[in-house]
């Protein structure tokens, strides 16, 4: 599993004791996590670049904060192929995750989503990424759990998905996977409720 550590202090978050980490997106490359206490730090760092020379790291427009991560469980995200992989027949590849996070978004709404994030940037500012990203073409149309990897109706589902896309179809976002995993929120919930 990853490490999920804060992009200032490196400490991991306590979620149990119901810290939480705010979600930062990285002007140039993807995601990053920060504590609550750290997070005008972040804000005000600057990423001195020709292209860029602005701050480094702003809120995502969609989601606010991680409220808890559980361990992948051998779950994959199902990512569309290239448009070249896709004229040869290959509709998807499937991206091990690297950790399940529960986000809350600003509507308050809470989704489950894969997060993978590639060993070459673990440490680098940036280097997480969600795969459903914000639901475009190039990103995750849905999650497969072990059992179906190899499961041949679900590829086919997938590839008509992909297909879909490709022909600027409307398509269902990814899929919902229910909030099962986190034992903790739910206590959390039921504590404030
Ligand atoms: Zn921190």
């Amino acid at each position: 599993m990853l490490a999920f550590r804060c992009i200032v202090c490196h400490e991991r978050f306590d979620f149990a004791s119901g810290e939480t980490a705010v979600v930062l997106s990285h002007i140039a490359y993807g995601y990053d996590f920060v504590h609550d206490r750290h997070e005008s730090i972040a804000l005000g760092w600057i990423f001195v670049d020709p292209e860029y020379d602005r701050p480094e790291f702003s809120h995502d427009p969609l989601r606010a904060r991680v409220l808890d991560i559980a361990r992948p469980a051998g779950w994959a995200a199902v990512m569309p192929e290239s448009a070249e992989r896709v004229d040869a027949g290959y509709f998807v590849r499937l991206e091990a995750l690297r950790l399940w996070a529960l986000v809350e978004y600003r509507d308050g709404s809470r989704y489950l989503e894969g997060l993978v994030r590639d060993p070459e940037w673990e440490s680098e500012p940036g280097g997480a990424e969600f795969s459903e990203g914000e639901r475009g073409p190039r990103d995750a149309v849905d999650y497969a759990s072990p059992s179906e990897r190899t499961d041949p109706v679900r590829s086919a589902q997938w590839g008509a998905i992909v297909h879909a896309r490709y022909r600027g179809e409307h398509t269902p976002s990814s899929r919902h996977v229910p909030l099962l995993h986190f034992p903790r929120d739910a206590a959390r919930a039921a504590r404030t409720a």
